[in-house]
């Protein structure tokens, strides 16, 4: 048995006539930037994140920059963050000009713990970025209140956890913005890059709307400058396609999930649910200090994993200059050395889950 951490082929074969159909009305239609499709998909993300606007874009990582920037966030800001996540939310921060601070994380959930922000705030902060890790919500209550206490912008960095809830509400909706990638091992995934913005607030979305046609609203006269960063058609049929089932996948992942804690439960340590949560399980990742054993006893045996991730980005050598040292984030360093994604995917049959769990049980014993 050969099992990857992702494999995009299941869904795509459980989808074939319905994509290759989608993409050939576009290729057809010769409307291949910002058309219909585009426009149709940024209402539909919005309505299911329970947020007014949406706005397509190239990337996730262009939708945290274009959220920020739209916000005014830039040279001399300081934004508030987690050291870990991935490399993008902390390098969107800087492409705006502002300095990314990070603050430790909550070891249960491994998101941005909320009593370590407050600490990290000067006369210099604009915003705050929690990143809902793996596909679950940060502490956004407790964000939202320090937040309005300082008068910060909250964006959401919700790449990870399209379709995730908390006390009901989706994420995306709860901060002034939020962002989500269409990249393809995404819950939701294009094929290729692709990300959106929701928000609630108007003026932002047209602010962000403006940017990522050159600083334009009207054809050739530009306001600001900003730059080329938009969703294609192609890519918002794909994602119009797979959209109607999302619900069913990330209900899927989590009877998966389910399965995968009751099997491991006293091996290892099992992803915690905080209160009021619904986690999408965009990655299953389990803790345990024979992490190096488990992973190669995984491999040997044709299983793939992950770190996730393997250096916080306080330690990261293009962050150096923001003078961090080891120790700096314990909670944060300590997840990087025992943190394990397993593989985890709707299209993965109860007998694999069953298998790899007997294996990462074997792989602590050994
Ligand atoms: C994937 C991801 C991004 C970046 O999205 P891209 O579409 O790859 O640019 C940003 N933040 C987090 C937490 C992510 O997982």
């Amino acid at each position: 048995m050969t099992v990857a951490l992702f494999d995009l082929k299941r869904q795509y074969q459980s989808l074939e006539n319905e994509i290759t159909g989608a993409i050939r009305e576009v290729l057809a239609g010769g409307e291949y930037i910002l058309g219909r499709r585009v426009q149709m998909l940024e209402e539909q993300v919005a309505a299911y994140c329970g947020a007014r606007y949406g706005v397509g874009v190239a990337s996730g990582t262009d939708a945290l920059f274009l959220s920020l920037a739209a916000c005014g966030v830039g040279r001399g800001d300081e934004v508030i963050t987690t050291p870990f996540t991935f490399f993008a939310t902390a390098g969107a921060i800087s492409r705006t000009g502002a300095i990314p601070v990070f603050a430790d994380i909550d070891p249960r959930t491994f998101n941005i713990d909320p009593e370590k922000i407050e600490a990290r705030i000067t006369g210099r902060t604009r915003a705050v970025v929690p990143v809902h890790i793996f596909g679950q919500m940060a502490d956004m209550d407790a964000i939202l209140e320090i937040a309005g206490k300082y008068g910060l912008a909250v964006i959401e960095d919700a790449c990870q956890a399209i379709g995730s809830e908390n006390k009901g509400r989706k994420a995306g909706s709860l901060g002034l913005a939020g962002c989500f990638s269409f990249f393809p091992a995404k819950n939701l995934g294009c094929c290729g890059d692709g990300g959106m913005i929701v928000t609630s607030n108007e003026k932002l979305a047209a602010r962000i709307r403006s940017l990522r046609a050159h600083g334009s609203s009207k054809k050739f006269f530009h306001e600001t400058i900003g730059c080329n960063s938009r969703l294609d058609e192609i890519q918002a049929a794909v994602l119009l396609v797979k959209l109607k089932y999302l619900e069913k996948w990330l209900n899927r992942r989590a009877a998966l999930a389910g399965l995968y804690s009751s099997l491991l439960k006293g091996a290892v340590v099992t992803p915690f649910v905080a209160p009021g949560n619904r986690h999408t399980y965009h990655l299953y990742v389990i803790r345990t200090p024979r992490r190096e054993a488990v992973k190669r006893h995984l491999e040997k045996n044709g299983v793939s994993c992950g770190l996730y991730y393997p250096l916080p980005l306080h330690l990261q050598p293009a962050y150096q200059w923001l003078g961090y040292r080891k120790g700096d984030f314990p909670e944060a360093e300590k997840a990087s050395e025992e943190l394990l994604a397993i593989p985890l995917y709707p299209e993965l049959t109860r007998a694999e889950v069953e298998r790899i769990a007997l294996l990462v049980r074997q792989g602590v014993q050994s």
